[in-house]
């Protein structure tokens, strides 16, 4: 086995999206699609009251892209287009396949207990053959998610698979992983990934030494190649752990949509303008 080296060690930046809410971004569409399928990684951390009302996200469409969004305190209000609505809560993922399009709000709210928002959006996206098929949800409440324990390491599994344990996110183009795993002070995890799919933790809490080198919260870690995932903690650590195969297709970003080329984004500008971007 071939363990991965870190190529990249990337310092989330403070950034501002939708009504005024701050966040901390770690990568972000870009032509060069350089973390292929990845897209985007947000982490909202509200932590102080002094941070202010938050506004959220009002109504904004998506094409071409999934959203998957991963609530660990707060919560966030959702509704859409296509008439769903609903809470993601603590534990709580929705994995949004937004395909030729939706129109949605999301409100994120504070805790009620702690006062606090802490969760993550991962932007995820999809093949040229994908970016216009129907528009799919994945609401996943927190007791469906399995946890799996080996060696010290507790591992929610949102997709993908751990110790034999699968996560109930499924039927996604990018064959992703998507786990939040917890490192117990004094122990060791090795994970196999794919060689040649994208790897990405994201170290949010505590220390660890990842491929040897000490890393610590919080940075988003990018993997080059090889077959596993090595981390060692002394004091502990938890780490978003993400991983997926490449499209290798050409991308053009347009804010929320994601198209392979020029003209479809503005087709889809041009739907937007005419109100045929919804369609039934
Ligand atoms: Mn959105």
């Amino acid at each position: 086995m071939i363990t991965r080296p870190i190529s990249q060690i990337i310092e989330p930046q403070y950034a501002i999206e939708g009504a005024g809410v701050l966040l901390r971004r770690s990568i972000a569409p870009r032509k060069s699609n350089e973390y292929d399928p990845f897209l985007l990684f947000d982490h909202f951390a509200f932590n102080d009251p002094v941070e202010g009302p938050i506004r959220g996200f009002p109504m904004h469409p998506h094409r071409g892209i999934e959203t998957v969004t991963y609530m660990l305190e707060g919560s966030v209000n959702h509704r859409d287009s296509l008439g769903n609505s609903g809470r993601i809560g603590p534990g709580d993922v929705q994995w949004m396949t937004s395909g030729r399009g939706i129109l949605h709000e999301e409100m994120p709210r504070r805790s009620e207990q702690s006062g606090v928002i802490y969760g993550f959006q991962l932007w995820v996206n999809l093949p040229a053959a994908q970016k216009m098929g129907q528009p799919r949800y994945q609401e996943v409440n927190a007791a469906t998610i399995p946890s799996a324990t080996k060696d010290g390491a507790t591992v929610r599994v949102v997709a993908g698979e751990f110790n034999g344990v699968s996560g109930p996110v499924t039927e996604i183009s990018a064959s992703p992983l998507y786990m939040d795993v917890r490192l117990a002070p004094a122990s060791r995890f090795v994970f196999p990934v794919p060689s040649g799919h994208t790897a990405l933790a994201y170290v949010f809490e505590g220390t660890g030494k990842f491929a040897g080198e000490t890393v610590d919260s919080v940075k988003m870690i990018v993997f080059g190649d090889g077959d596993q995932i090595e981390v060692e903690s002394d004091s502990g650590v938890r780490f978003m752990l993400i991983a997926g195969a490449p499209f290798r297709e050409p991308i053009v970003p347009y804010g929320p949509f994601v198209m392979n080329t020029v003209e479809e984004i503005q087709q889809t500008l041009a739907e937007l303008r005419n109100g045929t971007f919804i369609k039934s």
